[in-house]
Order: C-alpha cells, then sequence, then structure tokens
C-alpha cells in the first residue's frame, strides 16, 4: 500500500471493483481498492447472481444490457471465469394488465436498441421452461440475454482485470475515518493513512457508515432477501438444456437452475429491514436465519409454478441483506460541498447494474461527466429530506415489496407522504385536490367532484379523463388557478450575479423587469437545464427550474461557481400561484392598482396583490394569458383565497398539473425528463434557438457551435398526431417509418382543447418533415400517426402575447 493515489475506491464487492476496473480501463492506473475483510465479503458473496433486462427507466436497462454484455470481457481480460450461465429469460405476465403492460415493455425495449426480446405464448413459455406449471399465464417475454454467473468469480474478475491494468487491491483493511483536506481527502485505514484526491463509497452494506465519515446521510437502507435452492430435480437431469431465469411477476418469485436443482428467489410481500444504521463491522459472510412463515404466501404461489418443489427437498437456503434506495436505483456521483467524494451504492443488484455503474461512475469522475443520462441513478436525485429515518425506511420498505407488483402510471403510492406540504394543502384538499408528490412535495393534479372520488389505475385513458377535460376548457375559455409551490426558485445576487449568469446560461440575459427562457448547457453541449431567469431590476435575479431538479442544479451550480455570486435555493420559502386563461388579467387588475396591464409577455415585476407584496412574471406553460404570482409561504393561504375571491365572476376554477401537461404538449412546449434530459443537446431538443451566439463565451459553446456548423443533429424533436381512442403515448414508446424503426415517443397524452392525441417524439431528420406518415406503438398496439406543425393550439401565439 502506498501513501498516496489518485483515486481510493473502499469495498470489495461487486460495485467496488467494477468502479475499480473502468478508473483503470479509462487511464488511471494510481488507484486502489481498500477492502475490510476478503473481495466478496458483503452482499456480494450470497446473491444468486442472477441477471435480466428490464427495468423500469430505459436509461438503467440501457446500462444493465451494457454490464451484461462486459461479463465476458472481464472473464477474458482476466483469465478468471464467470462462471457464465446465458439461458435466456423468460418474464411472465399472469394478468390482462400485466401482460398489456409488458407488451408495452418489450416495445420500449426496441426503442432503446436492445433487440433480442421476443414475446411468447403461454404454451411457448411451457416450452421453454418444461418445469414450470402455465397455469393462469397470460403472456411472456423471452430475452435472449439473460441468466446468472458465479458471483465469487465475477468479483474477482472485476478486480484482476483491473489489476492487470495497474490498479491495487488491498484486502484484510478497514477504512476507519475519512478527512476532507486541500486537494482531496486523507483516508485513515487499519494500516496507515492514505492521501487521495478521490474517494469512492463502494460499501454496500456499510455504505451509511461510509457516507457518515464524510458527514452525509445517505438515503439508503439494507433489508433481508430469501432464497432457496433445491435438492435435485429428476426432470432437470433429463433435459439437455438448462432451464431459462424466469420471473414470475405475479408470483413474487425469480427462478434459475442451479446444478439439477433450482434456485427460488422471493421478493417479500412481508418486508423486513436489516441493521438500518448500516451491518456491524465484525459481519462478513455470516447469513440471517431463515423464515419460512414469514414468506408462506409466496413459497405457496413458486411451488405451484414449479411443482417439482413439492417432491424434492430444500438444499440450502439463503436469507441475506442488500441495500436499496427510496425508489430502488443506485445512487451514484459526486455529492454538493464534498469535492472528490463520490457515491457508488445503493446497488441493488451489483450482478446487473454493477458494470454501468462503474462505467458511468469512472467517466464522470474522469471526464467530469458521464456519457449516458444517468439521472435516474445519480445521488442527487434526492435531497435532504430524502435523510430521515422512517421516510427511509417506507420508501425502501415499499420498493421492496412492490419490485414484483404493477404500478400503473397514473397510481400514487403512500410511502413517505405526506412529507412537505404547502400552506394551503387542507383546503385545496377539502376543494377536491387529488395529490401527487414532487421531491416530497404534495402536488396538485385535478381537482375531483367529490373527495370520495377514486381514480382508476390503468395504462389507458382513466377516469379522471373527464375532469382533466374541464380543468383545460377552464384555462383555454376563462381562467384556472394553480399551485406553483412544486417550481424551484433560485435566488442569485452579488456583484458579480450578471457575469455569473451569463456564463453558465447558453441565453441572452433578461433586461430589467424581464424574464426569459435559458438552457443551460454542460461543456461537451448537452442539456443542463431548461430554466427561466428573471431579472427583477435591482441586482437580484432568479432562476426557476423543476421542482425535483433542486439539489442537481444546486450541486451544477456550487461547482461552477464565482466568488462573488450568491446562488440561494428559496423554492421552499417562497411559495405561489398562476392565472391562465384569457380572463387572468382580469382577475389580477382588480386585485392591484399597480401597472399591471401595461406588464409586457415575459415581463416581471413587484406588485401588490391584494394585501401582499408580490412577485409577479407574466408567463404561462398552458399557452394562454397568465400570470404567476409568487409569494412567502406565509403568505400562501391568503393568496389563494384572495385570488379565488377575485376570480369567481369570471369562471375561476382550480386546476392541476394533469390539465398543465395537456396544455402544454398542445403548445409543443417540452419539459424536463421527456423532451429535454442531459442525454439530450440542444440542438436535438430545439432549445438551441435561445441561445446568444453572440454574446461572447458560455459553458457548452464550443460544443453547441460545433453541432450546428456541423448541419445540425441526426435526429430532431417533433409532434405528432396519433390515431388512438382509448389511450395516449407516455413516453419511449418506438415510432416507426414504413417498418423501419425511426425514433421514440418522447411524451404523449390528450389534447382536450385540439381533441386528439398527441405526442412529441425524437425523430431522425429524414423523418420529421411535417405531413410523414408513421406508426407508434401505444400499449403494444400498432397505431397511425403524423407529423404535425408544432403547437397545434395558437399556433401563432396570440392567446400568450394578448
Ligand atoms: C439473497 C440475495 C440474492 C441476490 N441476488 C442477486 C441477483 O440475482 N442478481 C444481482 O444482480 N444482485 C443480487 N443481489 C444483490 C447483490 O448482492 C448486491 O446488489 C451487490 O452484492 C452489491 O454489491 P456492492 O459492491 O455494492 O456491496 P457489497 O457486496 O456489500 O460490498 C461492499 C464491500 O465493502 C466493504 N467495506 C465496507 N465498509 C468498508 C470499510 N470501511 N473499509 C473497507 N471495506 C469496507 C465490505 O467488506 C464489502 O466487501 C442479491 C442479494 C441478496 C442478499
Amino acid at each position: 500500500m502506498k501513501s498516496h493515489y489518485r483515486a481510493v475506491v473502499i469495498g470489495g464487492g461487486v460495485v467496488g471493483a467494477s468502479v475499480l476496473y473502468h478508473l483503470a480501463k479509462f487511464g488511471w492506473k494510481d488507484v486502489c481498492l481498500i477492502e475490510r475483510k476478503v473481495l466478496t465479503a458483503g452482499s456480494s458473496w450470497h446473491a444468486a447472481g442472477g441477471f435480466h433486462a428490464l427495468n423500469a427507466d430505459p436509461n438503467i436497462a440501457a446500462l444493465q444490457a451494457y454490464t451484461i454484455d462486459l461479463l465476458s470481457e472481464i472473464e477474458q481480460e482476466s483469465g478468471q471465469s464467470v462462471g457464465m450461465h446465458m439461458t435466456g429469460g423468460l418474464t411472465l405476465a399472469g394478468t390482462p394488465d400485466r401482460w398489456e403492460w409488458l407488451q408495452s415493455a418489450y416495445r420500449t425495449f426496441q426503442s432503446i436498441g436492445i433487440d433480442d426480446c421476443r414475446l411468447v405464448t403461454p404454451q411457448e413459455a411451457g416450452e421453454l421452461c418444461p418445469i414450470m406449471s402455465t397455469d393462469g399465464i397470460l403472456g411472456g417475454m423471452w430475452a435472449d440475454r439473460e441468466g446468472y454467473v458465479d458471483t465469487t468469480g465475477t468479483v474477482h474478475a472485476y478486480a484482476g482485470a483491473a489489476k492487470k491494468r495497474g490498479a491495487e487491491v488491498i484486502e484484510n483493511n478497514r477504512v476507519l475515518e475519512l478527512h476532507q483536506v486541500d486537494g482531496g481527502w486523507q483516508v485513515v485505514t487499519e494500516k496507515g493513512t492514505i492521501h487521495t484526491e478521490h474517494v469512492v463509497n463502494a460499501a454496500g452494506l456499510w455504505a451509511k457508515q461510509v457516507g457518515r465519515m464524510a458527514g452525509i446521510e445517505l438515503p439508503v437502507a439494507p433489508l433481508n432477501h430469501h432464497y432457496l435452492i433445491s435438492d435435485t430435480i429428476p426432470a432437470l437431469e433429463n433435459l439437455d438444456f438448462e432451464v431459462p431465469m424466469t420471473v414470475d411477476l405475479e408470483g413474487f418469485t425469480y427462478m434459475r437452475q442451479d446444478q439439477k436443482g433450482i434456485l427460488l428467489g422471493i421478493y417479500e410481500i412481508d418486508h423486513e429491514h436489516w441493521m438500518v444504521d448500516g451491518a456491524p463491522w465484525e459481519y462478513g459472510f455470516e447469513l440471517q436465519q431463515e423464515d419460512p412463515d414469514r414468506i408462506e404466501r409466496e413459497l405457496t404461489l413458486g411451488f405451484e409454478r414449479y411443482p417439482d418443489l413439492q417432491n424434492v427437498g430444500v438444499k440450502t437456503w439463503v436469507n441475506g441483506a442488500f441495500t436499496f434506495a427510496p425508489d430502488g436505483n443506485p445512487l451514484v456521483g459526486p455529492v454538493r460541498g464534498k469535492p472528490g467524494y463520490w457515491c457508488a451504492c445503493g446497488v441493488m443488484a451489483g450482478f446487473l447494474q454493477g458494470g454501468g455503474v462503474g462505467k458511468s461512475l469512472a467517466e464522470w469522475m474522469i471526464h467530469g461527466e458521464p456519457e449516458a443520462d444517468v439521472f435516474g441513478m445519480d445521488v442527487a436525485r434526492f435531497g435532504d429530506y430524502a435523510q430521515n429515518k422512517r421516510f427511509i425506511k417506507e420508501t425502501t420498505g415499499q420498493f421492496y415489496t412492490r419490485r414484483f407488483v404493477m404500478t400503473y402510471p397514473n397510481e400514487q403510492l403512500p410511502a413517505g407522504r405526506p412529507l412537505k406540504k404547502a400552506p394551503a394543502y387542507d383546503a385545496m384538499t377539502d376543494a377536491g385536490c387529488q395529490w401527487g408528490v414532487s421531491w416530497g412535495l404534495e402536488v396538485p393534479l385535478y381537482f375531483a367532484p367529490s373527495k370520495d372520488f377514486v381514480e382508476t389505475p390503468t395504462l389507458k385513458r382513466s377516469n379522471a379523463f373527464p375532469i382533466v377535460a374541464e380543468e383545460c376548457k377552464t384555462v383555454r375559455e376563462s381562467v384556472g388557478l394553480l399551485d406553483i409551490s412544486g417550481f424551484s426558485r433560485f435566488e442569485v445576487s452579488g456583484a458579480g450575479a450578471e457575469a455569473w449568469l451569463n456564463r453558465v446560461m447558453a441565453s441572452k440575459l433578461p433586461s430589467a423587469g424581464r424574464a426569459r427562457l435559458a438552457p443551460m448547457l454542460s461543456p461537451d453541449g448537452r442539456m443542463k437545464g431548461d430554466l427561466t431567469v428573471f431579472n427583477w431590476g435591482d441586482g437580484t435575479w432568479w432562476i426557476m427550474g423543476s421542482y425535483y431538479l433542486r439539489e442537481w442544479h444546486m450541486r451544477w451550480f456550487n461547482d461552477h461557481m464565482d466568488s462573488d455570486v450568491s446562488v440561494r435555493d428559496i423554492s421552499d420559502a417562497t411559495v405561489g400561484f398562476s392565472l391562465s386563461g384569457p380572463n387572468s388579467r382580469k382577475v389580477i387588475e382588480k386585485l392591484t392598482d399597480g401597472p399591471i396591464a401595461d406588464l409586457p409577455f415575459m415581463g416581471c415585476g413587484t406588485f401588490d396583490i391584494g394585501m401582499l407584496r408580490c412577485k409577479v412574471g407574466r408567463l404561462s406553460v398552458a399557452g394562454e394569458l397568465g400570470y404567476e404570482i409568487h409569494c412567502s409561504a406565509a403568505e400562501h393561504i391568503t393568496l389563494r383565497d384572495t385570488l379565488l375571491a377575485a376570480g369567481a365572476e369570471f369562471g375561476m376554477r382550480e386546476t392541476g398539473f394533469n390539465a398543465l401537461l395537456s396544455l402544454r404538449l398542445e403548445k409543443s412546449f417540452g419539459i424536463w425528463s421527456a423532451e429535454f434530459t442531459q442525454g439530450y443537446t440542444a440542438g436535438q431538443t430545439g432549445m438551441d434557438r435561445w441561445i446568444d451566439w453572440n454574446k461572447g463565451d458560455f459553458i457548452g459553446r464550443d460544443a453547441a457551435m460545433k453541432e450546428r456548423n456541423a448541419g445540425g443533429p441526426a435526429q430532431i424533436i417533433v409532434t405528432l398526431e396519433v390515431d388512438s381512442f382509448d389511450a395516449d403515448a407516455s413516453g419511449y414508446e418506438p415510432v416507426w417509418k414504413d417498418g423501419k424503426r425511426v425514433g421514440f415517443v418522447t411524451s404523449g397524452g390528450y389534447g382536450h382543447t385540439v381533441g386528439k392525441s398527441l405526442a412529441m417524439a425524437m425523430v431522425d431528420r429524414d423523418a420529421a418533415a411535417e405531413g410523414t406518415d408513421l406508426t407508434v406503438h401505444i400499449v403494444g398496439q400498432e397505431r397511425p400517426a403524423k407529423v404535425i406543425a408544432p403547437s397545434p393550439y395558437d399556433p401563432s401565439g396570440q392567446a400568450m402575447r394578448g
């Protein structure tokens, strides 16, 4: 062990070994991995080693596909067998909705280029897995590249390949303390102290403690998990192939062959956390006592699905722990305020995801940004609110129990809620508000006619469809009132504020009393934000964006900060309402004697609104005449009462974000996580039209200019009209032209004003011309679609400028 390394990876499980391998592979040779005991001594040694294609987040599914390809590569490089069994895999659907969902998932795979899957009938599924009963199965999906590996062999293969590339592995050496010092970290270990620029928390079951060593409270908790390995099953002895890795979603089990028996793993309905503050330091190769009583229901389903289990004994029980984040995805990336501290933890499927995690993190550390859009596993997708122990227990427990339970796109899950509530929450609930959640904050979805209204979970249009239609009509024809507490607000001030904004935003800055749309780019020209900048004219500026990106944006601002600028996140202290619709000016005029009628489109200023002093911007995401009115949290209830009272005579009613999503689609206004992501360039998304090419340097300028000079991107975003009658596109559905895949849907929904099913899609340029006939898979069914001109509602923008 040396006294200095460029990077130190803490933890010799599959994730740490993969990070080490990728660092060495991408060029950092002066790196080491420190392991408390021996490699695999956490969750990794007792894992079932299975890998499969499915993930609810297509970006993570793509990284899983990368991992699967990598496994044979590291075997070759290291000379260490990974014990690869590429058996192929089956995912089974046991209800009509699940079968439709699986057909949609199959199409999503096509969108992201995973083409080795096919749908199978119950009979085919039975032929592929002859020891399985097909009772109750409606269909399945087959994937060629699914199977299992030897877990210990795989960790040693990653580590061996890393060592061949110059990295070091130091075992039997616990990291005791971490100290942030000038230029990096001091890593105090049992065998001495190391100075390093970068430290990686890949401590698996101990990630919580290794976070705390740096003053970080990670939203992660371990849960117990059972599998059993059966004695020999005679039917398997007679087969000349291995049965596939099979996931029975409605049965809560996964199954793979293990020699001539099977391994049956269970996602436990009655889940059990284990050592939520982190595993004991002495813990290593022990397991927990099995508890068949607690998992009796799932076991019964498993024994019915694989009837041979009823005739043979259980050879081995495994009940071990592994870690989960609240949404089940890994926690990867840098932590705000802790330069050189990187996370690679909370990985609940390390053999499936470890390769992608290692690759992305190594790119991030070496090049400053990962290649893929990894927001779904970025540690900054959570904020301080997620440090609460009860929140972590509730949400990780919910994820675990529902791991194989179908979640509908319109379904609201209860764990960890309500957590943050804008002050008018109770009054809005009384008015029928149905709530969704964004980053712990309750946000209004729509206002139901009665408090007893229950929305039916569905993949198609729900019974809330007519309610949302009415809200859209209100906005288009009179005026809608929307609680906009669920936007982020950053206050920028200081002598260098303007210069800093000019550097981090790609757009021209607004003049005093104006607001402006501002794309924010990374140095490689990809999107970092679709923000709105306000110039209040008194030396303070606001940046407004998506509430759930608060920590992610704050980390970016911090990383690109100037010394004479202050950026404050005021999102919870400042809340507000928007008025949208032709009557909105009449409402606001009644409440102020200020020159509100003179406020131009995209103008902003401070006005008396009733008894309150508010900041007002004239803009509307719905594409109508509209005002966004901001007040302090203490004034939220009063502002709502004031606006409701003034709006009554103009037909005003409260509306929610479901209506806004439909209204913005009719204007072809993109939104983050759909049309805009960190995976796309400004040119692809059309946001380049807001770039100020003449203002001098800004972050991402060279890359954006290069794209422009090269004739623009290969794919762009278009608006589609879809011929669909009971369901709408939601995102990642493939788009076809003459049988060839030409792109995918970024978002979709029903345009209630134009009376059409609409979608926005990223398509090849030669499929982007207005009038091009295409098809789109909607809930698994191929439907005709056509490229239409952007903004099917009010294309000239008269309504919002009026
Ligand atoms: C029963 C069961 C079945 C599973 N089946 C599968 C499956 O089929 N497929 C799949 O992909 N995943 C499966 N998993 C999950 C898988 O085991 C984990 O995702 C994976 O092992 C996580 O790896 P890791 O490297 O993050 O953590 P770990 O394996 O826990 O490794 C962390 C390492 O860090 C070391 N460490 C911690 N603190 C320190 C310190 N202070 N100093 C030095 N070293 C330290 C530990 O000793 C440990 O070796 C299963 C898990 C269980 C429990």
